[in-house]
C-alpha cells in the first residue's frame, strides 16, 4: 500500500467520482462499474516487456487492487507488421510472474468494427477528413518549429466526400500512404497534439487476429481513448509523455459524446546504465551484442527472471520508487538494493570456486578427512545445514591468495592465516609453488589446531577472514562446464545519451569460466529452492486469479461508450 503516496492519491479521483462524466452517461457508467476502479495495462505486442513495463504493470494492477477494483490486460494490437504471437504469450506470462492476474484480457483488434463505426460517425459530424498529403508534407507542416501549421488542402472537403473517401480507404482503393483519416481539431492550438492527428492509416498486411479483413488500421491517438471508453476505464494511467496527448484524448471522447475516462500521467522509469526502448533492445539482440531477449545483461523481464531476480524484488523496487510526477533517472544501485534486501534472508550460501587453485595442508595425514557441517545461511538456521569434508588438499579461489598482498589485503598470503569456512581452525600459508611463467600452482599451508608448526596456541579465529573452498578429493566437488559472469553491457552510465549506443558497448561484458568447482550439496539444495519457488509462484497465481474473479459482474458488455447510434 505504500506504493501510492498520499500526494499521488490526492491527484486521482476516488471510485465512482470521475469528474468528467457527463450526467447523461454517468448512470450507465456506474451501473456497469458499480463505482469500482477500472484500470488497464495496454502493451503493444511488438516485443518483450522490460523493467519499465514492470513499473507500469505494478501501478496499473496495483492501483486497481488497492481499491478492490479491476485491471484489464489490453493488447494494443493495431500494427500488424510488428506483432508476433510469442510476444502476446510472454506479456501475459510476465504479468503473472509479477503476481497479477488480468481481470479480463482484451484486444484493441476486437473493437476494430466499433472503432471504424466511430470514425465514420466522427467524419459525418464534420470532425474528421481524409488527407492525401505525403508524410514529408505533413511532417514539414508540423515540425517546422515556426509556429502553427497551415491547413492542408484536404482539410475543408465536404462531409459526403470524406465519408466516401474513408469507405474507399477501407475498401482497399488506396495504397499505403495514399490516404489517411485525420481528426479535425485545432490548428491554432499551442498543443501540437491538436494539429489534426491521424486516426486511420492504410496498411495492406494480414493481422495476427483479424487476418485480411482490414486494410486500414487505427492509430494510437484514436484507438486508445475509445478502447478506454468502451471498457469503462475510470483511471487511464500512463506516463508523462502523454500529458499533451490528453487534450486530443478528451476532444475525441467529447466529439463522439461517449463516456470520457480521465487520464493520469506518472513518471516513466529511466534506469541508469541501460535504455528501456524495445526498438533499441531489438537492435542489441538482432546484431548479436547479446544472446537473445533473455540475455542476463538486458533489463527485459525475461532476462531479469533468468538472472534469478525474484518478482518480490521487482515489486519492492517499484514500491520504493513510489509514484512520482516528474521524470528522473534512477540509479541502478536502487534496483540492486531492492534485490539484495529481498534475497538477503532467502538466498542459500553455497560454494562455487570460479578459478580453482590447489591448497595442500602439510601437517595432516595423507588420508585426513573431517566431516564438517555448515549452515546454508549464517543468519537463518531454519534453512538447515550442509555437510562438507575437509581433506588434506582443497581448492580455493585464485583471487583469495596473493604473493605480494597490499597492506589492506586480509585473505591468504605467505605468513598470513585464514579460516576455511566451516572449519574450526585457521590455516597459515607457509609456502607456495609456481610454474615457469610465475603462475601460482599450489599453496602450502599448516593447520593451526594448536599442535601445528607455529605452535601458536593463542591464535584467535576471529583475527582471520573466512574464505570458501571445496575438497580436492574426487567425488567431493562437481566440475561445471561453463560459468558465465556478466558485467554491465555498456561502458558509460547512460547509454541512452550516447549518440550511437553501439559504440558504447563493453566488449568484456561476458566472462566465461571453464572448470569452476561446486560443493556437492549445491544441486540438491538448488533443486529444492527452485521447487519451493515454483510452488510459491503457483500459489500466488491462484490467489491473484481468485482475486480477479472476485470482481464485478460482467455478464453484460461495457456498452456505455456507445453514446452514438
Ligand atoms: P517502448 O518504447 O519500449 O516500445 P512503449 O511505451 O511503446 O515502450 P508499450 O508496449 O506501448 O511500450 O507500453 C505499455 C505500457 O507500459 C504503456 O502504458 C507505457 O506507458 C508503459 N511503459 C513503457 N515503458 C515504460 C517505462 N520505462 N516506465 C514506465 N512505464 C512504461
Ligand atoms: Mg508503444
Ligand atoms: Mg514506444
Amino acid at each position: 500500500t505504500s506504493l501510492f503516496s498520499e500526494g499521488f492519491l490526492s491527484k486521482l479521483h476516488k471510485p465512482g467520482e470521475n469528474p468528467q462524466i457527463k450526467p447523461e452517461l454517468k448512470e450507465k457508467h456506474l451501473a456497469w462499474t458499480k463505482g469500482r476502479i477500472f484500470t488497464r495495462f495496454p502493451p503493444e505486442p511488438n516485443g518483450y516487456l522490460h523493467i519499465g513495463h514492470a513499473k507500469a504493470i505494478t501501478i496499473d494492477f496495483g492501483y486497481a487492487k488497492y481499491h478492490n477494483g479491476c485491471c484489464y490486460l489490453r493488447f494494443d494490437d493495431t500494427n500488424p507488421t510488428a506483432e508476433e504471437g510469442v510476444y502476446f504469450d510472454s506479456i501475459l506470462e510476465m504479468v503473472r510472474w509479477l503476481g497479477f492476474e488480468p481481470w479480463k484480457i482484451t484486444y484493441t483488434s476486437d473493437n476494430f468494427q466499433k472503432l471504424f463505426d466511430f470514425a465514420v460517425e466522427l467524419t459525418k459530424r464534420g470532425k474528421a477528413f481524409v488527407c492525401h498529403c505525403d508524410q514529408e508534407t505533413m511532417a514539414a507542416a508540423k515540425g517546422s518549429g515556426k509556429g502553427n501549421p497551415q491547413p492542408c488542402p484536404h482539410r475543408d472537403r465536404p462531409v459526403e466526400e470524406n465519408v466516401r473517401e474513408f469507405q474507399a480507404m477501407k475498401d482497399g482503393k488506396y495504397p499505403e500512404k495514399g490516404a489517411c483519416l485525420r481528426m479535425k481539431i485545432d490548428l491554432s492550438s499551442g498543443n501540437p497534439y491538436m494539429w489534426d492527428p491521424v486516426c486511420y492509416r492504410v496498411k495492406d498486411a494480414p493481422h495476427h487476429r483479424t487476418g485480411t479483413t482490414w486494410k486500414i488500421y487505427p492509430a494510437y491517438d484514436f484507438a486508445h481513448p475509445l478502447c478506454d471508453s468502451l471498457e469503462n476505464i475510470t483511471h487511464s494511467l500512463c506516463t508523462l509523455e502523454f500529458v499533451d496527448a490528453r487534450a486530443s484524448y478528451e476532444w475525441l471522447c467529447d466529439a463522439l459524446e461517449v463516456y470520457k475516462p480521465r487520464q493520469y500521467e506518472t513518471a516513466r522509469l529511466q534506469l541508469q546504465g541501460t535504455f528501456l526502448s524495445k526498438r533499441k533492445i531489438r537492435t542489441l539482440v538482432e546484431k548479436g551484442y547479446v544472446n537473445g531477449w533473455d540475455d542476463p545483461r538486458l533489463f527485459t523481464l525475461i532476462a531479469l527472471r533468468r538472472r534469478g531476480i525474484p518478482p518480490a524484488a521487482m515489486l519492492r523496487f517499484v514500491e520504493e520508487l513510489g509514484v512520482s510526477l516528474s521524470n528522473s533517472e534512477i540509479k541502478l544501485a536502487r534496483f540492486e538494493h531492492a534485490i539484495r534486501q529481498t534475497l538477503e534472508l532467502s538466498a542459500a550460501r553455497l560454494f562455487l570456486v570460479l578459478e580453482p587453485v590447489k591448497l595442500t595442508i602439510t601437517n595432516v595425514a595423507e588420508d585426513y578427512s573431517v566431516e564438517l557441517e555448515k549452515p546454508i545461511h549464517p543468519k537463518v538456521p531454519e534453512m538447515g545445514k550442509v555437510k562438507c569434508t575437509l581433506t588434506k588438499s582443497v581448492f580455493i579461489e585464485k583471487d583469495d591468495f596473493r604473493v605480494d598482498p597490499p597492506a589492506d589485503f586480509n585473505r591468504l598470503a605467505p605468513g598470513k592465516s585464514v579460516i576455511l569456512i566451516g572449519s574450526p581452525y585457521p590455516i597459515t600459508c607457509t609456502d607456495f609453488k609456481t610454474d615457469a611463467a610465475g603462475k601460482v600452482t599450489e599453496i602450502i599451508c599448516a593447520l593451526e589446531d594448536g599442535t601445528g608448526p607455529s605452535g601458536d596456541k593463542k591464535f584467535k579465529g576471529k583475527d582471520a577472514s573466512a574464505i570458501h573452498w571445496v575438497s580436492a578429493q574426487p567425488g567431493r566437488h562437481v566440475e561445471v562446464d561453463e560459468v558465465r559472469y556478466f558485467e554491465p553491457l555498456f561502458k558509460s552510465d547512460d547509454p541512452s545519451k550516447v549518440d550511437n549506443f553501439e559504440t558504447d558497448i563493453n566488449p568484456d561484458s561476458l566472462k566465461v569460466f571453464k572448470g569452476a568447482l561446486l560443493e556437492p550439496a549445491f544441486y540438491p539444495v538448488a533443486k529444492k529452492l527452485i521447487n519451493d519457488a515454483k510452488a510459491e509462484a503457483v500459489k500466488r497465481t491462484a490467489e491473484a486469479a481468485s482475486f480477479a474473479q472476485d470482481g464485478v459482474d460482467t455478464s453484460k458488455p461495457a456498452e456505455v461508450a456507445q453514446g452514438v447510434s
